[in-house]
């Protein structure tokens, strides 16, 4: 099958590419902007979660160009379309397995086989789990990890949110247009959040606090009813009820595929150097699969095309 000037074959991505990304959070779509002016007709796998953690955003306002912020859903839908407007293709499929071992490297995707020279990982991250009892069994009936997706479900009720980081205050902060009372249960006396979140979640009647105590259990049985907490200072139990339980406690990067052929840390953040090159040439990382340190989307922007300007020029080294 010939490749068209725009990646395309019969209407489905040609199997020969230049530049394959993975991953449609602001790193893949900084990079597919980049690879795209280049004229490299970037194909861009959007993965299981079109947008990454961007689309499951309420607002976002530490984005530059937003002074008065914007809407995770609506930044993702502009990068798509910046990226697109130069030539990117994006399908809707997510890559299964790969061959690195020799270029052109091989990525087996739901939808079909590609062949591509150059490959730019950018995964992302999924929200980490709290591995307790009735978590993975009420996923859905009550816990969430995502405020935007489910709040709305929680109007004039009680939900307890995990975490006392950013996320779990500004999640929170959302949160309390809905529900009756967010109670943020946090595992020590001082919270991760900045100053900016921790004045306004205090400031919010809605917003309680219950430090220096965990979740050890979330009960049912078909939906949330109620959670059991342990303080961790005095030891004492309590079970509490809830409606809904959101945990923000952290994210994983998204790497497991590449276990074994690309270096990564022992968190399983891919290893990249000040040029987003991986351990393998020709391949390159971007945003929070890369990240440990910063995992903003300035930064996964940015760091997305670094990696695209970094394969732009093996590529051309590579003709
Ligand atoms: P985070 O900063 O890593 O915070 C995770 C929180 O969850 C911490 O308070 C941590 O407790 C707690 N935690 C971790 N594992 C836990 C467990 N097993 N059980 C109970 N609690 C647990 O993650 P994040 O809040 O998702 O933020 C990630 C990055 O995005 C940060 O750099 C953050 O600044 C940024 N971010 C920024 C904004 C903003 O600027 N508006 C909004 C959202 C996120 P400890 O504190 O005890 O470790």
């Amino acid at each position: 099958m010939q490749s068209t000037s725009n990646g395309m074959a019969g209407g489905k991505p040609a199997p020969d590419q230049e530049v394959i990304i993975l991953g449609t959070g602001p790193a893949g779509l900084a990079a597919a902007v980049y690879a795209a002016r280049a004229e490299r007709h970037p194909l861009v796998l959007a993965g299981p979660e079109p947008g990454g953690q961007v689309s499951l955003t309420y607002t976002i306002e530490n984005y530059p160009g937003f002074p008065e912020g914007v809407q995770g859903p609506d930044l993702y839908e502009l990068f798509q379309k910046q990226a697109q407007r130069f030539g990117a293709v994006v399908d809707y499929s997510s890559a299964t397995a790969l061959d690195l071992k020799s270029t052109p490297f091989r990525v087996n995707a739901d939808t079909g086989e590609f062949r591509t020279r150059a490959l730019i990982v950018a995964t992302g991250a999924s929200p980490r789990k709290l591995g307790i009892p009735g978590e993975d069994l009420l996923r859905g009936k009550g816990v969430s990890y995502c405020a935007t997706c489910d709040g709305a479900f929680f109007r004039n009720r009680s939900v307890m949110v995990v975490g006392g980081g950013d996320s779990a205050l500004e999640e929170g902060l959302f949160l309390t247009r809905f529900a009756s009372q967010v109670t943020i249960v946090h595992r020590r006396n001082e919270l991760r959040a900045g100053k900016i979140l921790r004045d306004r979640a205090a400031q919010n009647p809605k917003i309680r606090f219950l430090l220096e105590t965990v979740v050890e259990e979330i009960r049912g049985p078909d939906s949330v009813k109620s959670v059991a907490l342990r303080n961790v200072s005095s030891g004492k139990t309590d079970v509490l009820p809830a409606d809904g339980v959101f945990v923000f406690i952290g994210h994983d990067p998204n790497t497991a595929l590449f276990r074994g052929l690309l270096d990564m840390d022992e968190k399983g953040y891919l290893r990249v150097d000040d040029r987003m090159r991986t351990s393998v040439p020709g391949v390159f990382a971007a945003g929070e699969a890369a990240d440990p340190t910063f995992r903003q989307v300035a930064t996964s922007a940015g760091m997305g095309v670094a990696a695209a300007i970094s394969a732009e020029r093996w590529l051309a080294e590579h003709q």
